[in-house]
């Protein structure tokens, strides 16, 4: 599946090509964005990370999503520089922090859209207040984003829907069906927009162009079998415009079918995969490593692990059918990874052994050699040796991943040992800093 309309670089190939996050998110910053038009009445803003859309009716604008709370001056310049209709209806397609949070200034401005989204989103949004640091932690490892440390803590830093439904809801806005439909996917709150009169679907982040984002280490459970089953009742509307919540909108029909259906076939690979290695008894890091991509699938560009990867919805699903306990019994009630780590240098003569035995390992095998390193940094932090170390081969696993979420991770090792990682506050911030965009 190719693109079909040019757009803005996407982040997730900047950093997948070598780019470091920081200065990828500087360069999918477009605080100039334009509307650019997708097909008659339809358009997409692309303002830094995600997709909002705006499609013109005989009643208004219908905009489905927001962007992040840092895209809002931006959102609002592209809408009222091009379009002098009342915005009607905004879809929350769920309630991240890129898609739910961009309409500050239309409210401030004195708009009152009819606001819509899965009855989940409000619950999301509770959640999130009593996650609020948790949340500016792990988005700061997983995107290393100047802009992305905020976390919303405090009611006020929410926009709430109006209107929330439960399984489905037809809207009719300008004598057009808009079907709304609930799935679960990469989230529990999922809405996914069916406009038959347009053969229009906006897919949420039911569809990204890279590989689905049901894995990731950082956050909460996602929902592989109900991601391929929205995504198999999706490829049944014939729809021939798909407008995806990242990424390049798809035209033609059979594109987005056939896209759709082999996300579905990905995603049931995997779990069949792992429930055969649950069923076998196998550790969990020994499934997580037999998982294979059939071939027909592999090297698909919208089934790159460019965000998320396969080992880590492989790991998701044993957390949804199994127990956390991995399989090796030293880790039910493990000792201290520092008093391991202290021991494994003891026993390799001292730290100059144990680095030069990662560095060397770093060669031929560099999962292997992450161990080594990190447990000679775990043992004496202080050690310049080590700290070079854990630097040296964290970041040449960064470099050959990838995967953001795994460069997040690594990288996180990395600039806590070379010195140069900012700590967090200890308050989660109640609005964006002055740093952000
Ligand atoms: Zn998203």
């Amino acid at each position: 599946m190719a693109e079909d309309t040019p757009g803005a670089p996407d982040v997730l190939n900047l950093v997948a090509g070598g780019v470091r996050p920081s200065e990828a998110a500087a360069a999918v910053r477009r605080p100039d964005v334009v509307p650019l038009e997708v097909c008659p009445r339809a358009f997409i803003i692309q303002p830094s990370l995600v997709n909002i859309y705006v499609l013109e009716t005989d009643d208004g604008l219908v905009m489905i999503d927001s962007g992040l709370a840092t895209d809002a001056d931006a959102v609002f310049a592209a809408v009222r520089g091009r379009f002098d209709a009342p915005l009607h209806t905004v879809v929350f397609t769920h309630g991240h922090l890129d898609h739910a949070f961009g309409l500050r200034r239309f409210l401030d401005a004195g708009e009152r859209p009819r606001i819509v989204a899965h009855e989940n989103v409000t619950r999301r949004f509770d959640t999130y207040m009593r996650t609020a640091r948790l949340n500016s932690l792990v988005n700061k490892r997983q995107w290393q984003l100047p802009f992305l440390p905020w976390a919303p803590s405090t009611p006020g830093d929410f926009i709430w829907p109006d209107v929330t439904y439960r399984d489905a809801l037809d809207l009719r806005i300008g004598g057009e069906r808009f079907a709304l439909r609930h799935a679960k996917g990469e989230t529990d709150d999922h809405t996914w927009v069916w406009v038959p009169g347009r053969k229009l679907l906006a897919s949420g982040d039911f569809f990204c162009m890279t590989m689905p984002n049901c894995g990731n280490p950082n956050k909460v459970l996602r929902y592989p079998e109900e991601w391929a089953d929205a995504d198999e009742e999706m490829a049944a509307l014939g729809a021939e415009i798909m407008l995806p919540g990242h990424g390049q909108p798809i035209l033609g029909s059979e594109r987005i079918r056939s896209g759709l259906l082999e996300q579905a076939e990905f995603l049931r690979s995997i779990v069949a995969q792992t429930l055969a290695g649950l069923n076998a008894g196998l550790r969990h890091d020994e499934i997580a490593r037999s998982i294979r991509i059939p071939e027909h699938l592999a090297d698909l560009d919208h089934l790159q692990p460019t965000y998320d990867r396969p080992e880590f919805i492989a790991r998701n699903v044993i957390r949804r059918y199994g127990g956390w306990f991995d399989g090796y019994a030293a880790d039910l009630l493990p000792a201290a990874g520092e008093e391991i780590a202290a021991e494994v240098v003891g026993l390799a003569g001292g730290t100059d052994q144990l680095v030069a035995r990662a560095r060397e390992l770093a060669e031929t095998n560099l999962a292997l050699a992450c161990h080594l390193a990190e447990w000679a940094y775990l043992a004496n932090p202080d050690d310049p040796h080590a700290r070079a170390c854990v630097v040296e081969v964290f970041t040449r696993r960064a470099d050959a991943d990838p995967s953001l979420m795994s460069k997040g991770v690594y990288m996180r090792l990395v600039r806590t040992a070379d010195g140069s990682y900012e700590p967090e506050s200890e308050d989660a911030p109640s609005q964006p800093g002055p740093g952000a965009p």
